[in-house]
């Protein structure tokens, strides 16, 4: 392959490219791991490979980037203009595999938290200080959090009528 593209360009590229470690993950981890949360790294025994497990807590963490993800409305997720509808179903996939692991590891009994890219670009202290707060609270308490369109199953019982 030639190496046509501007460093700046080639980078982006990859970050577009590889799903784990990426920067938003790496700025997570550094974040909790300073707080004083341990946790494992994309752990095979769960569904989904979840990127950070706080086995503690009970809390699974996903970073999501938005193209791959499909964050809806949000100005990272934009479908390519060619093979477009071959990205689309392949994205679709992608949402509806995110969808199910999510679901079964609800099921599991474990909490579990989404970061969006987006959001760690836009502003990493306010998502980072809102998600610790969402591992100590036990549960998805923050809808930046939540995972993407809203699990409506089970009983739902919202609280906050205290
Ligand atoms: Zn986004």
């Amino acid at each position: 392959m030639v190496d046509v593209h501007e460093p700046k360009v080639r980078s982006y590229n990859m970050s577009q490219i590889k799903s784990k470690n990426t920067r938003p993950e790496i700025l997570v981890r550094r974040f909790l791991h300073k707080k004083g949360f341990r946790f494992r790294l994309h752990d095979n025994n769960l569904p989904g490979k979840p990127d950070l497990v706080l086995r503690k807590f009970k809390t699974v963490i996903f970073v999501n980037g938005c193209f791959w993800h499909m964050h809806e409305n949000c100005k990272y997720f934009k479908l390519p203009k060619t093979r477009t509808s071959w990205w689309k179903e392949k994205l679709n996939k992608n949402k509806k595999r995110d969808l199910l692991w999510h679901k079964q590891l609800r099921n599991l009994g474990w909490n579990v938290l989404i970061v969006w890219e987006c959001k760690i670009r836009k502003d990493p202290e306010a998502t980072l200080e809102s998600l610790t707060k969402a591992i100590t609270n036990g549960r998805y308490s923050s809808s930046s959090f939540s995972g993407s369109s809203s699990a409506s199953s089970g009983t739902a019982n919202n609280s906050d009528k205290n």
